[in-house]
């Protein structure tokens, strides 16, 4: 079997100056199998995925055999990437846009429970009718039917949003649901501040989760916030409860899709024996899928997980300097010091110039914010609690 290997270079934006912004895209087909969809770098700060892309592309050249296509952007987001303040990496978001926000919260969700009525409204993809209308039909023909019917759905969206023009953040995510719309699998490569390495994936896919071999797991709920990973498997999430109401009980297997958002370390980090080793977990998952030739290995780990609504996020309770107590990867019981606020302008004041920030739960300190300059109400960490053990 001959493996093709083709590059494409996708314009997404052209600046003030006429300087035209393009994202490289790199596709590899072979045989008859299943879709994948790699991206990294969503995240200007977030280089990590960018490495493991790089070398990923190394990898897959000297494989003698592929069983569908692997598309790969090492860098999705040359808007964030390039975004830099004072030499700092800051393109979380577009620094130009009041209105849109974080990149990876713009994603559109292409279901919604009701057909809409009125033409002019996006013509999202009503489950209920859906369900109805498709629930004697074998597997082959749901999951063609309704990949067809989110293909629709998303081409609508680009119409009906684009007739005023497209915000920026917007354009990006419509462009990448585009980039994945015939994929079976998708991986979006991150990382988060100062982080241990942590996994976000739905209940309906963790038996893939080992093949990675990261260790501490996220569980996302039946909930959209326009994540990409949300966005990509959400609707078939529903899909399946939508057929169960009218009697028809798939086990979710059966649509042969799965996504994961896999937070490689900390964030404005690269390190050339990392991006060889991540780009080897997704090599591994990319053999336990079929989609290469090779035995796959699950990785041997204490694996855990919490739900994310047990994800808790710690803002600072006043400005300072952050004296941290905990790493990412340590334990914290109940009321013991995540980190201290030095407040040290408080110095001759009746105000304390020490403030420790307690745990409230039991849990395992996933990341930490990169700087340690705060001011009340931003970000300091995120902490899983009530973790449970996994067994696979
Ligand atoms: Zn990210």
């Amino acid at each position: 079997m001959t493996i093709q290997f083709e590059h494409d270079s996708l314009l997404l934006r052209t600046l003030a100056s006429g300087a035209q912004l393009r994202v490289p895209v790199f596709r590899f087909t072979g045989g008859a199998g299943k879709n994948v969809y790699i991206q990294a770098n969503i995240h200007g700060p977030e280089i990590a995925g960018i490495g493991a892309a790089h070398r990923l592309i190394d990898l897959l050249r000297a494989e003698p055999a592929l069983h569908g296509s692997i598309t790969i952007v090492p860098s999705i987001n040359p808007v964030g990437l390039d975004a830099k303040i004072n030499g700092m990496q800051v393109g979380y978001a577009d620094l130009n846009e009041t209105v849109v926000g974080n990149f990876n919260r713009v994603y559109q969700l292409l279901v919604t429970e009701k057909t809409p009525t009125d033409a002019e409204d996006i013509q999202r993809v009503g489950l209920e009718d859906f369900a109805a209308a498709h629930k004697n039909d074998d597997v082959p023909t749901i999951t063609r039917e309704f990949h067809g019917a989110l293909k629709r759905a998303l081409a609508d969206v680009r119409a009906k949003k684009g007739r005023e023009g497209l915000r920026f953040g917007v354009k990006l995510a419509l462009t990448v649901q585009e980039l994945c719309a015939d994929a079976d699998y998708l991986i979006d490569l991150h990382t988060a501040g100062i982080a241990q390495y942590h996994i976000f994936a739905f209940d309906e896919v963790l038996p893939s989760v080992p093949y990675f071999g990261i260790a501490p797991i996220i569980v996302l709920p039946d909930d959209f916030a326009g994540v990409l990973d949300e966005a990509f498997l959400l609707p078939w999430v529903r899909l399946r409860k939508a057929l169960q109401k009218v009697g028809r009980d798939l086990p979710f297997s059966a649509f042969e899709r799965e996504a994961f958002t896999l937070e490689l370390g900390s964030a404005d980090k690269i390190d050339a024996r990392r991006m060889d080793e991540d780009a080897r977990r997704i090599l591994n998952y990319l053999r336990h899928k079929g989609v290469l030739e090779g035995a796959a290995t699950p990785y041997t780990a204490r694996y855990y997980k919490a739900q994310q609504s047990n994800y808790a996020r710690y803002n600072a309770p006043t400005g300072g300097l952050i004296l941290w107590h905990k790493r990412p990867g340590d334990h914290v019981k109940t009321g013991e010091a995540l980190c201290t606020i030095l407040c040290a302008y408080n110095r001759a004041t009746a105000l304390p110039t020490e403030v420790p920030v307690l745990a409230v739960a039991d849990g395992v300190v996933n990341n930490l914010v990169e700087s340690q300059v705060v001011h009340e109400g931003m970000a300091l960490c995120s902490v899983m609690t009530r973790i449970e053990d996994v067994t696979f």
